[in-house]
């Protein structure tokens, strides 16, 4: 099997998640090569070929979409391979769209034939396959271990026309929030907090820890915190040396932003909710109780 991927970069850097790429390309035991727009910095390590195309155009999907079908052209694979992020959101349906290939986004694994979709917001799984020659993948970050990145790939330049039906006048760059990449310790709130007057809870415990205020992503949607400080594949990916998940199921999108973190502690009603899967410790106990009583005890010792 012959895979293309398409890598992603931001501020010129290739972003960690890329690494993902090729460990779901090892799980096929494909052949692969890349393609990517706008790398200032280090060139992925592999054996392979590697389409680059430059930043100038960073913005405009019209141009992201005419390099990967020009990387397409000459590499013929049997699919193009995206990550499950606004970038293969963005990108993925236009690249299926003018290749009249099938779609699939959002895998999370492999079933026999066949890939592992969520569905309902992550409640079930589907197992599907493309009836097309070719298809378009967009996989889950964090469903895929990473593999080790190694090797020296044959750099090819590319370059394109616009897409001709739509001309780019320009965008407005989000604002640079919060940093909670760098974070030693982060208590974050979920849907079980229960309302916005309750985040003040979490705040609390944050504040006595010394450390930030993270999110889930239904807590965003909510308003009850601002989007710079959701944590998860849409949102950041935080490694701190501590935490704290309060009221959060641990659905993969969320774990794929804080896998890489040191200690997890979560505090659910629920003893089987899937964050206990990566909780060193899981008190199971309300957050309305548990969290003034844990701030206290540590302002306590202060
Ligand atoms: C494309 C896509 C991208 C996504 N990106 C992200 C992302 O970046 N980040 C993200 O977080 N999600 C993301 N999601 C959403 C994700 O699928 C989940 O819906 C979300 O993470 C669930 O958030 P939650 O754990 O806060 O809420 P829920 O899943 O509703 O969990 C609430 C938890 O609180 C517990 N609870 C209830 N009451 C209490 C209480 N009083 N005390 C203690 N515990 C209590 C419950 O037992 C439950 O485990 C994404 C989804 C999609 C489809």
């Amino acid at each position: 099997m012959k895979l293309l991927l398409v890598g992603e970069v931001l501020d010129g850097a290739i972003v960690p998640e890329v690494a993902e790429l090729f460990g779901f390309a090892a799980r096929l035991g494909a052949e692969t090569s890349m393609v990517l727009t706008g790398a200032s910095g280090n060139l992925p390590a592999f054996e392979g070929r590697l389409y680059r195309a430059d930043a100038v155009h960073e913005f405009d999907m019209t141009y992201h979409k005419r390099f990967v079908l020009a990387a397409i052209e000459r590499e013929q694979p049997d699919a193009v391979v995206f990550l499950h992020s606004s970038y293969g959101w963005d990108l993925a349906p236009r690249v299926a769209f003018a290749m009249q290939a099938a779609l699939i986004s959002g895998i999370v694994g492999l079933d026999g034939g066949g890939y592992l979709v969520e569905s309902c917001n992550g409640k079930m799984r589907r197992t599907v396959r493309p009836l097309t020659g070719r298809a378009v993948l967009t996989i889950q970050p964090g469903a895929f271990a990473v593999a080790p990145m190694q090797g020296s790939p044959e750099v090819i330049d590319i370059d394109a026309e616009p897409d001709a039906a739509v001309e780019f006048l320009g965008c407005i760059q989000p604002e640079r929030g919060v940093d909670l990449s760098r974070a030693s310790v982060i208590v974050s709130a979920g849907r079980g907090v229960g309302s916005a007057e309750r985040v003040e809870l979490v705040r609390a415990l944050s504040e006595a820890l010394g450390g930030e205020v993270g999110a889930s992503r239904p807590v965003v949607d909510a308003g009850w915190l601002e989007r710079a400080r959701q944590v998860g594949s849409s949102g950041q990916n935080v490694s701190p040396a501590l935490y704290v998940a309060c009221g959060i199921s641990g659905a993969i999108q969320h774990l794929a932003g804080m896998k890489g973190s040191g200690f997890v502690l979560a505090v659910n009603t629920d003893r089987d909710a899937p964050i206990a899967s990566v909780a060193d410790v899981l008190v199971v106990a309300d957050v309305a109780e548990f969290l003034p009583a844990l701030t206290a005890a540590i302002q306590a010792r202060k």
